[in-house]
Parts: structure tokens; C-alpha cells; sequence
């Protein structure tokens, strides 16, 4: 993809440790379009959007944050916790968007097999299809995400 030079910005400002420690992009060494291309790629394989994904995502915080920091059962197979943290976080794409600093772990109750994102990460899956770089502290693996949340 040729890139424009807003896409050369939003590809710096995602790899800056301004907005994230570490940035989003880890140490991805892909454009943030490939990154997104290849997840979308993933996803359309599965059969979901990220849409249907973010509004489970929504829904498993929604009914952990009752819990208020400890585990909350969300189905026979799924809990969940959500842990409040001081502060805001800012979308990197050029619009205005401000979300908690919250964070949501979702567990399998038998493998234990767990993932968690912020408030940011629906967000960013939601508007724009990005699951940050791998090596990124909040990168998720949309197939992996899928078969623990579906
Ligand atoms: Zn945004």
C-alpha cells in the first residue's frame, strides 16, 4: 500500500511511546495497514466481524465491572475481572476519543487460558480494526480472542 503523509504520521505516532508505553506497535515491524489488513484476514476467516467482536468484548466488562476487582462469572465456561486504573487513555487516530484506563481479564475456567484488553483496545478493534503490533504490551490475537470469547 502506498502510503500518504498522513498514514507516514499515524504510523510514527503509533510506534511513539507518547500515548503508550512502548507504543502500539511493539516491535511490529509491519505498517499499521498491514498489521490491520492481516487481521482483518483472520477475522473474515472466522466469520466474525470486529464488530460483533467488540460488542462481546463490551458485554463481558459491562457484567465484570459488578465484581468490582474480583472474578464474575459470565458463563459456564468464561469469568472475567475488571480492574480500575487512575487516569485516561487517548485514541492515536486524529479524532477526539478519551476511555478509562480499565482493564478487563477474561479467563477460561477450565484451561485457564486468559486475555485481556482496556477499554482503548475495543475501541480501537471497533473504529479501526487494529489490534496493535505484536510485541505490544495490549496486542491481541483476533483468532485466539475468538475462540476464548465465542
Ligand atoms: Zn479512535
Amino acid at each position: 500500500m502506498k502510503e500518504s503523509p498522513q498514514d507516514k504520521k499515524l504510523d510514527d505516532i503509533l510506534r511513539s511511546s507518547r500515548l503508550a508505553a512502548g507504543g502500539f506497535m511493539g516491535s511490529d515491524p509491519r505498517s499499521v495497514f498491514d498489521v490491520i489488513d492481516a487481521d482483518a484476514g483472520v477475522l473474515d476467516e472466522l466469520n466474525v466481524t470486529k464488530e460483533q467482536l467488540a460488542q462481546r468484548m463490551r458485554h463481558i466488562t459491562d457484567v465484570a465491572k459488578s465484581g468490582l476487582g474480583t472474578w464474575v462469572l459470565i458463563d459456564e465456561n468464561l469469568e472475567a475481572m475488571v480492574e480500575e486504573a487512575r487516569g485516561m487513555l487517548v485514541c492515536p487516530w486524529p479524532h477526539p476519543g478519551v476511555f478509562y484506563k480499565r482493564i478487563t481479564t477474561v479467563r477460561a475456567i477450565e484451561t485457564g487460558e486468559s486475555i485481556y484488553w482496556s477499554d482503548l483496545n475495543v475501541h480501537l478493534i471497533e473504529e479501526h480494526g487494529f489490534f496493535e503490533g505484536r510485541g505490544s504490551d495490549f496486542r491481541i490475537e483476533p483468532a485466539e480472542l475468538v475462540r476464548l470469547i465465542f
